[in-house]
């Protein structure tokens, strides 16, 4: 059970093994961000880059 929560860092994306198993917050103290395209426009662009899928 991954119970801690950083108020810093919201995330709804609970297939991620980071997110917070209680609230809709990352636990970890720093994530990368970054994108997949050549010129981000739209949010749709920018990734979290600290993802892992949960096992
Ligand atoms: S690592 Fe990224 S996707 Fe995973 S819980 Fe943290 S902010 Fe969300």
């Amino acid at each position: 059970m991954n119970d801690h929560a950083n108020k810093s860092i919201k995330c709804t994306v609970d297939s991620c093994a980071y997110h917070c198993d209680t609230k809709d917050y990352c636990s970890l103290d720093v994530i990368q961000v970054g994108t997949h395209e050549k010129s981000p426009e739209v949010e749709q662009c920018t990734d979290c880059q600290s993802f892992e899928v949960k096992s």
